[in-house]
């Protein structure tokens, strides 16, 4: 630019670091600011003329100092950069949101460039720090890992009874299995299936079974610990594993389950519900050759249950 056309390399240094949407901050060794330019202004509030050769942290106590000298110490020894990402501070300086009302965050998530200012001898007595705004960009990854989230646990579980689907049971209980086989602590497999269903639906209809679903998977999650494993494996049928559980322990469980679903009563439409379930265990030991093997033993137990005359449990090699 020529100095004819009114436009002296100055006015327009100086015009462009007022309207760049970035924050630009020129630091001595001893971290007195320099240059402050516009952004640094609008968003701190603080003109260039307040804090131009005094101390940063004097009007920063949010910055950690002796955090952010360790940082810069390479834009100084070694001459290189150093970039500062908002995953792993969310900010250097406390900025409000430019959007606090259609953003998630009030504060400004920055990512921050430190790099070295060379004198003409070569020496680096002062660092440029640039400081971007990526507040939108934080908000829409942490939004998309939030969904993530929420589709991972969906996947995993029943939508009607809050308990883990087939799918996410099995794979769980295929690892349980794997565990059991190496460990000498006892395990026990448990199915259990609500009597006469048909009956239920037949004669209240599908939105009372379903209640009558949801009533008994509550009983399952009050029944069992943290730590087992309670699945909706069909219909009205549900599978637990019960871990460091004794087949001793088991039986107990079962028929608290039992006693529990039989003492329920479940209201829809002004009904009064009552139902009964069935269980079959079977204890895991090493001659079994799958998981599925396992669980397939518990299911002859709760077939076993049923023939019997229901609202009863069977353990699997117990006449
Ligand atoms: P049993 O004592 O021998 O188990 O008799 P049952 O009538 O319960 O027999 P069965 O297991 O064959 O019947 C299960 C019924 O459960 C059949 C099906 O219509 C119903 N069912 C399966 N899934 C659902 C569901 O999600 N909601 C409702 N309301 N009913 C379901
Ligand atoms: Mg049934
Ligand atoms: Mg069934």
């Amino acid at each position: 630019m020529s100095d004819a056309t009114g436009f002296s390399q100055l006015h327009w240094q100086h015009e462009l670091l007022s309207s760049i949407e970035v924050g630009i901050v020129v630091l001595n060794k001893d971290f007195t600011v320099e240059v402050w330019n516009q952004f640094m202004e609008n968003h701190s509030g603080l003109l260039p003329s307040r804090i131009c050769n005094t101390p940063l942290f004097s009007h920063f106590p949010e910055i950690d100092e002796a955090w952010l000298r360790a940082k810069a110490d390479p834009v100084f020894s070694l001459k290189t950069p150093v970039f500062l990402i908002w995953e792993q501070r969310e900010y250097l300086f406390r900025f409000g949101s430019t959007r606090p009302i259609t953003s998630d965050s009030e504060t400004m998530f920055q990512n921050v460039t430190m790099f070295p200012l060379p004198s003409t001898t070569g020496e680096v007595e002062r660092l440029c720090m640039l400081v971007y705004d990526v507040t939108d960009q934080a908000m829409g990854k942490r939004r998309v890992e939030r969904l993530n989230e929420e589709l991972k646990v969906m996947s995993r579980v029943d939508g009607l009874t809050g308990l883990y689907n087939r799918r996410y049971w099995q794979e769980r209980f295929d690892y349980t299995f794997k565990l059991a086989q190496r460990r000498n602590k006892p395990t026990t497999a448990m199915m259990l299936d609500i009597d006469h269903f048909k009956a239920v639906n037949d004669t209240y209809g599908h939105q009372a079974g379903d209640k009558v679903i949801q009533a008994l998977a509550q009983v399952v999650k009050n029944s069992v610990r943290e730590t087992d494993l309670a699945g909706r494996y069909g219909g009205e049928e549900f599978a637990v594993i019960l871990t460091d559980s004794s087949l001793d322990n088991a039986t107990k469980v079962a028929e608290r389950i039992r006693e529990q679903a039989e003492a329920l009563t479940v209201e829809h439409d002004g009904q009064h519900i009552r139902f009964t379930v069935s269980l079959g265990l079977a204890e895991f030991n090493q001659q079994h050759p799958s998981s599925l093997a396992w669980l397939e033993l518990a299911d002859q137990a709760l077939y076993a249950a049923k023939q019997n005359g229901r609202n009863q449990y069977r353990v699997h090699g117990k006449a």
